[in-house]
């Protein structure tokens, strides 16, 4: 693959792992934001000088500075094969970054060495724990879904979208019926395995592109894009269906649920607000009429 071919170094920037290429001196020549994230330093800064001018100066496990023992990009050069390395690197504001390193030489077709790619990702604990807060920020951990956080977020997401490229999207608002008697029943344990299976029987069976989230102790919602009414419809009736046959055997007892929904489609000048309510009312419709059953608008 050319490596000045623009499209391909604009699909690198979209990569969270830094990359970088070098030419045969060692000269940096292109520098992705992944890398920028990663280091603290921008292209601007590293473009045309040497990763050893004070810019990564990688060291290894020992701290031994591997501009001078032989880095990987320059074994890479050299042996004309992929390296791969656990390094540790210099961030801008001083500190030392746990990085895996693969490096690749870059070939012409005559397989003369014209350069090396470096790809290297974050391993430090920290990152790792950062984005573990983050997943859990947004995380249900009993029925393994987004919580309402993420419900929010991903309504923004879809109203955004609306707006700048009319693109359709509408809401299931369910609520487990008579939750409360499976409690009391049979105990809070069995309760949680029960919305488990709902929420399991929900998340499994939506469109890959769908969402569902956890909105309250036993409503979920579930929002799903590019969608008519009629499809929603639809989908709310297998969704119906299979929660009605799904059971959880307790003592060789087969526990059973149904659910009530509210489904309405997002329309213009609505807000997450608005079309919740709208969703959470028809919901409270299919209560009153009887329960396990859809209500749409
Ligand atoms: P309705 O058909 O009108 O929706 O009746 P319901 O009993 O489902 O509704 P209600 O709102 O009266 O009760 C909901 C119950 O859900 C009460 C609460 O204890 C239970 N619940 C909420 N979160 C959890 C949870 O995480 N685990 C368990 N086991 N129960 C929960
Ligand atoms: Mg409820
Ligand atoms: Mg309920």
């Amino acid at each position: 693959m050319p490596i000045n071919d623009d499209s391909f170094k604009e699909l690198l920037q979209y990569m969270e792992d830094g990359v970088y290429f070098v030419d045969p001196d060692r000269l940096i020549t292109f520098w992705n934001t992944g890398a920028e994230k990663i280091t603290g330093f921008t292209a601007a800064e590293v473009l045309g000088k040497h990763c050893s001018d004070n810019i990564l100066i990688h060291t290894d496990k020992l701290g031994n500075s591997l501009c001078m023992t032989g880095c990987p990009l320059s074994a890479a050069l050299e042996n004309k094969c992929t390296q791969n390395a656990e390094i540790y690197l210099h961030h801008k504001e001083g500190y030392r970054v746990l990085v895996d390193v693969k490096v690749v030489p870059i070939k012409d077709t005559l397989g003369k060495v014209i350069g090396a790619v470096e790809i290297f990702r974050e391993r430090s604990n920290d990152a790792m724990l950062f984005q573990e807060l983050k997943r859990m920020a947004f995380f249900d951990a009993l029925t393994e879904m987004g919580n309402r956080r993420h419900a929010d977020t991903d309504l923004k997401a879809r109203f955004a979208e609306m707006k700048r490229y009319e693109s359709p999207f509408g809401v299931l608002f369910i609520d487990i019926d008579n939750f409360k008697n499976i409690n009391d029943t049979f105990g809070h344990e069995t309760g949680d395995k029960v919305l488990r299976m709902v929420a399991k029987t929900i998340s499994k069976n939506i469109r890959s592109f769908d969402t569902v989230s956890r909105w309250g102790g036993e409503e979920f919602l579930v929002i799903l894009e590019k969608i008519d009414k009629a499809e929603l419809i639809s989908i709310a009736e297998k969704i119906h269906m299979l929660v009605g046959r799904s059971m959880l055997l307790v003592d060789n007892r087969p526990i059973r649920v149904t659910i009530s929904t509210g489904a309405t489609m997002a329309e213009k000048g609505d807000n997450s607000k608005s079309l919740i309510a709208r969703a959470d009312k028809l919901m409270y419709k299919s209560k009153v009429d009887g329960k396990d059953r859809i209500t749409s608008d």
